[in-house]
């Protein structure tokens, strides 16, 4: 008797796609990748900075913006079997000091690699500069774009961030999509000078009525403010959906405001010899301390130090523990799209609407924070997704 295979097309071959081809063939499906770049997996590659952070041993379903939602998908796809899958297709990874995953090669072409590579073991076929531009369901899926048509079983749409026309034009609704982990442009004249400047900081960020707390390094930047402790904040924004925010950085998150002054109060005694511009050497980058300063007032910086008032003390502490930045934008190089197909119309990732129809990865309403939670989440998903196709109808 012959034995008809399933058919799964795969609509994009990101990460999601890629583990959920995998997962498809292996289960016995026949199984196409619609990819419309020239190639497959090309944002891996710039993931971590070439690196790759894969996933994070210590993930946390808080720092998903559906964790309820994100929590069922990992139960069912853990990073534990995310990395024995990867094990079991031969990739070597570490966990750093932070918990951030990587693979041991330090080169995000090793995941790709491994993934692409299993993929052809499987037979999974790959067409590439194939832009899906319909999908229509009568009794089994038929697919147009830039090429022939596919008929398929099951769909599984991977295409990542934004909006996928053709799932709208299926009914489904997608919730707002706007950029998160990016850099925020701010005020300019507060961060003049300071482009390239580190500093480990207490960032909060105040929405309304709601305030985030981070402490990490931020980078300054000619526009803007950047950092792993900033792109975060930048996913509270986005889930916002609104930029009206203020950031304020505890630029000496070590002191609080009266160990400050009290230590401010002896250096001025201690270094009595320090002019005013002299005043933060070895404490604080130069730039910085001048553009605390100018905040205050115009200071005739070839003073002694020894002349500053304790009001201008209580002033400078101020400045420093509350360096108030207006955000006025986005950088346009977000790692991820907040937004994507309404949860409330899927149910472990198969659609409401239309039998057969499954998703993963960044085309949901699910976003994580930095640190290998967007990956993890495009593993997880695109694995079940995989799973459930061959399993459901
Ligand atoms: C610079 C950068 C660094 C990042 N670093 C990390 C990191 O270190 N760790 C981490 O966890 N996350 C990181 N991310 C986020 C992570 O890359 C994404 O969350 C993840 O790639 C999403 O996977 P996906 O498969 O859902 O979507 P994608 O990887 O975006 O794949 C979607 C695929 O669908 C294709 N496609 C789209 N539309 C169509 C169509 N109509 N027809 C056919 N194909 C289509 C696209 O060409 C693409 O190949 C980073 C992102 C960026 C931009």
């Amino acid at each position: 008797m012959e034995i008809i295979k399933k058919q799964v097309i795969i609509i994009g071959g990101g990460a999601a796609g890629l583990v959920a081809a995998i997962f498809c063939a292996k289960n016995g499906a026949d199984t196409i990748i619609l990819e419309k770049n020239n190639r497959i997996g090309k944002k891996i590659l710039v993931t971590g900075n070439g690196r790759c952070n894969l996933s994070n041993i210590n993930l946390n379903i808080n720092k998903y913006n559906k964790s309820e939602e994100a929590g069922k998908i990992f139960n069912q796809f853990s990073v534990e079997d995310t990395l024995n899958f990867f094990k079991s297709i031969g990739l070597m990874t570490y966990a750093d000091s932070e918990g951030r995953i990587y693979p041991s090669t330090d080169y995000a072409n090793s995941v790709l690699d491994v993934l692409r590579i299993k993929c052809e073991n499987l037979n999974v076929k790959v067409v590439c500069n194939y832009e899906v531009k319909n999908i229509i369901k009568i009794e089994k899926f038929i697919i147009t774009g830039t090429g022939d048509d596919f008929i398929a079983d099951s769909v599984i749409v991977t295409t990542g961030g934004g909006v996928f026309e053709p799932i709208k034009k299926l009914g489904h609704s997608i919730v707002k999509c706007v950029p998160s982990l990016t850099g925020f442009k701010t005020e300019k004249e507060k961060i003049a000078g300071l482009s390239g400047i580190k500093i480990n900081a207490k960032v909060s960020l105040n929405i309304g009525n709601k305030i985030y707390t981070e402490n990490g390094e931020v980078i300054f930047k000619d526009e803007g403010i950047s950092g792993i402790v900033i792109l975060n904040m930048s996913a509270h924004l986005a889930r916002q959906k609104t930029d009206k925010a203020i950031l304020y950085l505890d630029l000496l998150p070590e002191f609080t405001e009266q160990s400050l002054l009290e230590y401010l109060i002896n250096r001025k005694e201690n270094c009595a010899y320090f002019t005013i511009e002299q005043f933060f050497t070895g404490m604080l980058h130069k730039n910085i301390a001048r553009n605390i300063l100018k905040s205050i007032k115009e200071f005739d910086f070839s003073k002694k130090c020894s002349t500053l008032t304790d009001t201008e003390l209580e002033q400078i502490v101020r400045a420093l523990k509350n360096f108030e930045l207006k955000i006025t934008g986005f950088y346009d190089n977000a790692q991820v799209t907040s937004g994507g197909v309404n949860l409330s119309e899927v149910i472990n990732l198969q659609s409401k609407l239309i039998k057969g129809l499954y998703f993963a990865g960044e085309v949901l309403d699910i976003d994580g924070q930095c640190g290998g939670y967007n990956l993890q989440w495009a593993w997880s998903s695109g694995a079940v997704a995989g799973k459930s196709t061959i399993n459901n109808n």
